[in-house]
């Protein structure tokens, strides 16, 4: 619970009011890297976002939203925690999210990285390094399988895409608010995997080793997954304990990453979810 001031309310119904314009920028990186805030849509998204401990500086809510219990409940957290409202008729809703059928609420929200060093990994911790992924549906889609399967964080190495895009924040379906993210450079990765107590296990479409072989259970696993175009530089790969393959038939040349991702975290996790004993 926050100690601040209630936030206000306001009623806004320009789309030259500065305000607004400030939410709508938030469209570019540049934006919100400089105010350091991302945008977030939907009540399940901002319920998640407060219900995690995120600052709430703005909640947008559409006209239509007035008499919606949980909307209005919503409202009422975010001005309790000293958050503002503004409300706004749904032509600048859509404007503000670019969707013809704008949601309810949209939400300006505090940005949250966590640092490599404060991630310390033991007994069966898994982690997952990306190697500059640039697709944000992608990344979104990875955020939301890691909290799937209760990894404990995800490093965006180099120039990972951003995960506070609007894109990347929708793909994780609330899971961005859930699980800790760390940007690192590729040698401070490095650095960090030569200290790693357990299984660093890179995917590459030469590993030598099948990707089932590892013994995954009772140890730290940090899983690296390489660029969409490119795979995993050969530093990266260079430093991962063993490099996996998944195998493949067919005529694809690859896995979408997200999918590759996925696939790895259910191994990975296989003993920690019981996957062994049938239902
Ligand atoms: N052209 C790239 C290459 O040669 O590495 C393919 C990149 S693939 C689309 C993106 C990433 O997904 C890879 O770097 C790897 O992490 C993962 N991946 C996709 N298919 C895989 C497979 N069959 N085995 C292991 N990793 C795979």
């Amino acid at each position: 619970m926050s100690s601040s001031a209630p936030g206000r309310v306001r009623e806004v119904t320009s789309f030259a009011n500065p305000l607004i314009k400030d939410i709508k920028g938030l469209a570019l990186k540049k934006n919100r890297d400089e105010a350091r805030v991302f945008l977030a849509e939907g009540l399940k998204l901002v319920i998640e976002a407060l219900d995690q401990g995120w600052t709430v500086k703005t909640l947008v809510l559409a006209k239509t939203a007035l008499g919606n219990p949980l909307a209005e409940k919503t409202a009422a957290r975010v001005i309790a925690a000293g958050g503002d409202v503004l409300e706004v008729p749904e032509k600048l809703m859509a404007a503000i999210t670019r969707r013809d059928n704008p949601q309810l609420v949209a939400a300006v929200i505090s940005q949250r990285l966590s640092s490599l060093s404060s991630f310390r990994p033991s007994g069966n911790d898994v982690y997952v390094a990306l190697d500059r992924v640039r697709d944000p549906g992608n990344l979104g889609t990875i955020i939301r399988t890691a909290d799937a399967v209760g990894a404990k964080g995800v490093i965006l190495v180099g120039d990972t895409t951003d995960p506070f895009s609007m894109e990347t924040v929708r793909a994780t379906m609330g899971s961005v608010f859930a699980m800790p993210l760390a940007r690192a450079g590729e040698a401070d990765l490095i650095g960090w995997m030569k200290a790693f107590p357990g299984l660093s296990a890179g995917t590459h479409l030469k590993g030598a080793v099948d990707y089932r072989k590892p013994d995954y259970a009772g140890k730290p696993v940090l899983l690296v997954m390489g660029n969409e175009q490119q795979g995993l530089t050969e530093a990266l790969a260079g430093a991962c304990k063993a490099l996996v393959r998944i195998p493949q038939a067919g005529k694809a040349d690859s896995l979408n990453l997200a999918v590759a991702t996925a696939v790895m975290l259910y191994e990975i996790r296989r003993s920690a979810l019981g996957l062994e004993d049938r239902p």
